[in-house]
């Protein structure tokens, strides 16, 4: 079956036609500046990458043009719609109402909906894709998959804050936790190339990209993990501050006159490694380069990253009581064989040793644990659009 993988924000829209049996990406693209004038990037496996300009005033003109790319005579990968069975969509909040994927129904999308309030900038814009679809695929399944469903069985005292009960209560402020389609796929192919079974090992996954998490993942279940109620809680991401002291926003709301807006642009759009460089960049290959050349602030924002990432690994050990295998993945884990490097040097009381060599490699499934380390480590590229796209054949 091919399906085609949707991931939709309030002004672009990612794609992916995944054909189910070979688990091959047919094509793949990206719709921008939708509501604003519209630019589609199309490009089928094995052929060029082609960009044009189309006007997309709604979403629904983007997915359309999504579908005659995808079906055009001539560098189009099907004949018709009929050759597209399912469509997957991710979907960044499910609350505490969904802990797995499900079929999209109206009260599936009432219930998405309804969670808008936690998730105020995506999930609108995940239902908004959905409706599109419908629309223009009337009859074709959909199942919508949640950054957040993976993380449902942590325990309450992971997903607990120390605030007053009564806002659980009335509002379901409790963590959370993203990135559950990454944690997952990743853990279950950490498992897989361990030769262990999923569901006694202990793993930490530490998914670092521009928004950056990490889970610990006990016998096949996420346990906790760092991201909060939002993607804003827990390592020093991209532009993201992660954990502060929440003391310091009437602090700085005082200093600089900044209103509430004011300071969560400032947490989300202008802290990370991109405040901490001093502006330089939130690209950790800028800040390397950086770094190496003598730019003390790139050097902070570099280690402060690190050190954040081996706390929380360290905790994570606490948490499971022990760790077996701890995988990195994501833009920056996949390819920074330095901020790898830096992590491993906090983890030395684990028993774990450095393959400098194969630590070297980049973006390729690889264990950078040396034989005799007594916790593996490993590489594993993650693909969020194929573990979405098996989720969507495994319930359509
Ligand atoms: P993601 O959000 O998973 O796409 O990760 C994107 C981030 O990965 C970029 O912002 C970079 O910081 C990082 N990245 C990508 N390639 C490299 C590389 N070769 N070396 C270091 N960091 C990289």
């Amino acid at each position: 079956m091919n399906v085609l993988v949707i991931n939709c924000g309030s002004s672009s829209l990612k794609f992916q036609l995944i054909n189910s049996e070979s688990e091959k990406v047919l094509a793949k693209g990206l719709c921008e500046r939708i509501g604003i004038d519209g630019r589609l990037t199309y490009q089928p496996e094995g052929g060029d990458k082609a960009v044009s300009d189309k006007a997309m005033p709604t979403h629904t003109e983007a997915i359309q043009f999504v579908i005659d790319a995808l079906t055009d005579a001539e560098t189009g990968v099907v004949k018709s719609l009929d050759e597209i069975g399912a469509v997957g969509h991710r979907v960044v909040h499910g609350g505490e109402k969904f802990a797995s994927s499900v079929v999209i129904t109206d009260e599936v999308k009432k219930a998405i909906e309804e969670c808008n309030d936690l998730a105020p900038l995506h999930n609108p814009a995940n239902l908004i894709g959905i409706n599109a679809c419908e629309k223009l695929m009337p009859g074709t399944p959909m199942v919508a998959v949640f950054d957040t469903a993976f993380h449902q069985t942590m325990p309450e005292k992971a997903y607990m804050y120390g605030l007053p009960y009564e806002y659980y209560d009335k509002y379901k402020v409790r963590r959370y936790g993203f990135h559950g389609t990454s944690h997952s796929f990743v853990s279950k192919r950490a498992a897989e190339l361990a030769g262990k079974p999923y569901d006694s090992m202990k793993t930490i996954v530490c998914h670092l990209g521009n928004g950056a998490s990490i889970c610990a993942v006990e016998n096949g279940k996420s346990v906790d993990t760092s991201m909060g109620l939002t993607p804003l809680e827990g390592l020093v991401m991209g532009t993201r501050s992660g954990d502060i002291d929440p003391a310091i926003l009437e602090f700085i709301a005082k200093k600089e006159n900044l209103d509430i807006a004011g300071l969560m642009n400032m947490l989300n759009k202008k802290s990370g490694v991109q405040g901490l460089s001093d502006g330089l960049s939130s690209d950790f290959r800028d800040l390397e380069e950086g770094a190496n050349n003598g730019n003390k602030c790139a050097a902070i924002a570099l280690s402060v990253f690190c050190y954040r990432v081996a706390k929380y690994v360290g905790s994570y050990v606490a948490a499971m009581n022990g760790v077996d295998m701890i995988a990195f993945t994501a833009g920056i884990g996949e390819n920074s064989g330095t901020v790898r490097a830096n992590v491993m040097e906090y983890l030395k009381y684990l028993g774990i040793e450095l393959d400098a060599e194969a630590n070297g490699k980049r973006g390729e499934e690889t264990l950078i644990s040396t034989p005799d380390s007594k916790v593996k480590v490993m590489v594993i590229p993650t693909n969020e659009e194929l573990a979405i796209a098996r989720e969507t054949v495994a319930l359509v």
